[in-house]
């Protein structure tokens, strides 16, 4: 059976690229009818923070993931405290006494030579006796894996092929920190190897540390997983996404209000090409039964702001049903102070405006003018109203108001058609007027929309407030 599992540290927020890594390996499990680990890699006690751990699990399910499993490393010390055991007595570590300043001399060394930094081994080969003397003295210590000399690790990535890596490229590393937690390759291991995964999905910049994984599956007598590393998300600029190209959390586009089920699509998009071509909107169920780590790209995938945009506003014009969309929109209402009481008022609104609007935040000021009382309107568009004798407009409509059938867009069209005949002014003149005095604004939702949704007594007081404004 296929086991992936998504190992986030919680030492920030979610970024889109591990958001990705987790969607490429949840599609996975799923499509092989596997199951999906979730494991909180919290063993680094100086960065890890609960309110991370927290707001990464509200994010991978509020973007649609579950999981069949769920582990906290910081849970689990007395489980690697065997391997660790282990691992020693068989030789395959040692116990390392060389303080942080000395190792820090050796990397300042390294970086004047200009050649990449290797631990000396200067503990390396410590006698039992002078370990238990350092112990005894109570000098603090790490534990570092013994790396066979000469060796080349050479393994089969899914997605990158095969890739060969020296262990002169790396040298002895530190397993167990000097507070006794495991570090993150090593614990890796024993998590991947005891939890029974089979497929390793990951961000292609843990490459590096794949080789050493191996090293201690091997020391370990475990059997290593296969692994598939990702190619990296670039920002517009081609260099990684970082937050130097704006917005790269999941919760802040969640804020932003990107619908999850459109940026779970837009990510899938992101490195992974469908089989048909051309299409690019899938439902999750659509993409679990066609993922395929096949179809996955080499080569890194640029990130694009305004094609994420553009999706969203195909799931919120088109892809998803009118109740969802009230459900989505409701909480971004309510925040603006919008009065929401009424259910079928907002539904109406939300169906007959969804094509305007791209993400739930610009919706919110679009649709300012359906639920507030009064709008301002700034004196430079008061003038304008003067100038084009909105007055007589106004005073038509509110005349007219009662009897008026406003009931679609089409009958408010043929009602304002009557308006403009009645004042003789021209067509054009009577909807911007329009729009103003209802909106306070130039531009926006289409006025014929807006005087078929608004209740008759609001329409009634924005004008008289209009008309008292230009006496
Ligand atoms: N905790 C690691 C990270 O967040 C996981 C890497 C892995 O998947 O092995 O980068």
């Amino acid at each position: 059976m296929v086991v992936t599992r998504f190992a986030p540290s919680p030492t920030g927020l979610l970024h889109l690229g591990n958001a990705r890594t987790a969607i490429f390996s949840y599609l996975f499990a799923r499509h092989s009818g596997g199951k999906f680990i979730l494991r909180v890699e919290d063993t680094d006690r100086e960065r890890s923070k609960k309110e991370f751990e927290e707001v990464i699990l509200e994010d991978l399910k509020w973007i649609g993931l579950d999981w069949d499993e769920f582990y906290r490393q910081s849970e689990r010390f007395d489980i690697y405290g065997k391997y660790i055991e282990q691992l020693l007595e068989k030789g395959y570590a040692y116990p390392c006494f060389c303080t942080e300043e000395e190792l820090e001399r050796e990397r300042r060394i390294a970086e004047l030579r200009r050649v990449p930094y290797r631990y000396s081994g200067k503990c390396r080969n410590l006698s039992e006796r002078e370990v238990e003397r350092l112990k005894a003295e109570g000098r603090p210590y790490t534990i570092r894996f013994r790396v066979p000399d000469g060796r080349t690790v050479v393994f089969e990535d899914l997605i990158k092929g095969k890739i060969a890596i020296s262990v002169d490229d790396f040298g002895d590393f530190i397993i167990v920190r000097s507070d006794g937690s495991p570090t993150y390759n090593l614990a890796v291991v024993i998590d991947d190897a005891l939890m029974g995964v089979t497929h390793v999905l990951r961000g292609e910049d843990h490459i590096s540390n794949t080789p050493k994984q191996i090293l201690i599956y091997e020391a370990l007598g475990f059997e290593p997983p296969k692994f598939a590393h990702l190619p990296v998300i670039l920002g517009p600029d081609r260099s990684k996404l970082s937050k130097r190209h704006g917005a790269v959390s999941v919760s802040s586009y969640r804020e932003e209000g990107f619908l999850p089920e459109a940026l779970f699509n837009y990510l899938c998009l992101l490195g992974w090409s469908p089989p048909d071509g051309e299409r690019e909107i899938f439902s999750k169920e659509e993409l679990i039964e066609i993922f395929d780590l096949k179809d996955v790209n080499r080569s890194p995938a640029v990130f694009n702001l305004e094609k994420l945009r553009w999706m969203n506003g195909v799931y919120i014009r088109e892809v998803v049903s009118l109740e969802r969309l009230y459900e989505v929109a409701l909480p971004f209402l309510r925040e603006a102070g919008y009065r929401v009481d009424n259910e079928a008022y907002v539904k109406r609104v939300l169906q007959l405006t969804r094509d305007s609007y791209e993400t739930l935040r610009d919706m919110v000021d679009r649709l300012r003018p359906f639920f507030v009382d009064r709008v301002d309107v700034p004196d430079r568009l008061t003038q304008l109203l003067r100038e084009m004798e909105a007055t007589r407009v106004f005073e038509k409509v509110v005349e007219n108001l009662d009897g008026a059938d406003l009931s679609s867009p089409e009958k408010v069209r043929e009602f304002v058609r009557s308006v403009v005949k009645d004042t003789g002014l021209k067509p054009r003149q009577v909807w911007h007027s329009l729009r103003i005095a209802l909106t306070g604004e130039e531009e926006g939702i289409g006025v014929d929309i807006l005087l078929s949704v608004l209740p008759k007594d609001r329409i009634r007081l924005r004008l008289e407030e209009a008309i008292s404004c230009l006496r």
